[in-house]
């Protein structure tokens, strides 16, 4: 089988040469280390990896610089970014994530989640973004979104019309963060007339008529929401 190929984008060679290490015994992906924003370009540009874990904190062009060059690259507009972000810098996660990155990880990281992370990333980077979810199978939760059917454990469950369309729109866009924003456009359609909060209010409602299938909602603090798959 063809490995997946990681680019690893980070100046600091002791945190690069784990993460390379670890991707390549428990992914098994090849990984590359570059050390600077400038020399990721260049790298993408001759061999386009199938998935870029980005540095923010990177000397002269930075991570969120980087992301948004390769997201107006029409050959990296979609190559999955995981970026590394620090723990105290929030702002700097809304701003990657509404650049476009897949998902992000805090350091210090725990090179387990980081490498389930990436395995995720890699098993869904075919992308299928906008394209609506027919529909969904996991442990308990089983839903056909064209028939407007979900059920757990066997037992079907009523849905109001907006939980149903928050439950489709989170389905379809599986272990990526969702913002509470993101939420508000897709989902109810406009974003000045409703508050965030009752984004809140309605996953809240979702999460506890889903029963056990309700925690793959997971709450991202500070950004909003992920379905994990
Ligand atoms: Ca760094």
């Amino acid at each position: 089988m063809l490995k997946h190929r990681v680019l690893i984008v980070e100046d600091e060679q002791d945190i690069a040469g784990l993460i390379k290490h670890t991707l390549e015994r428990s992914a098994g992906a090849e990984a590359e280390i570059v050390g600077s924003g400038d020399a990721a370009l260049k790298a993408v540009s001759a061999r386009p990896p199938d998935l870029i874990i980005l540095d923010l904190n990177l000397p002269v062009l930075g991570g969120l610089e980087v992301c948004r060059l390769l997201r107006a690259r029409s050959d990296a507009r979609h190559l999955p970014i995981i970026m590394l972000t620090a723990k105290s810098s929030e702002s700097d996660r809304v701003a990657g994530l509404e650049l476009g990155a897949d998902d992000y990880v805090t350091k210090p990281f725990s090179l387990r989640e980081l490498s389930a992370r990436v395995r995720a990333v890699l098993r869904r980077s075919t992308r299928v973004d906008e394209r609506p979810a027919p529909g969904y199978q996991g442990d308990h939760l089983v839903a056909d979104f064209d028939a407007v059917s979900v059920a757990v454990d066997g037992e079907a469950i009523r849905l109001t019309r907006r939980e149903f369309e928050l439950l489709r729109y989170l389905v379809q866009n599986k272990n990526r963060v969702v913002s509470r924003d993101r939420l508000l456009e897709r989902v109810w359609g406009y974003d000045r007339l409703v508050e965030t909060r009752s984004v809140d209010v309605h996953v809240g409602r979702l999460r506890s008529k889903l029963g056990g299938a309700g925690r793959q909602i997971e709450t991202v603090v500070g950004l909003g929401y992920r379905f994990i798959d």
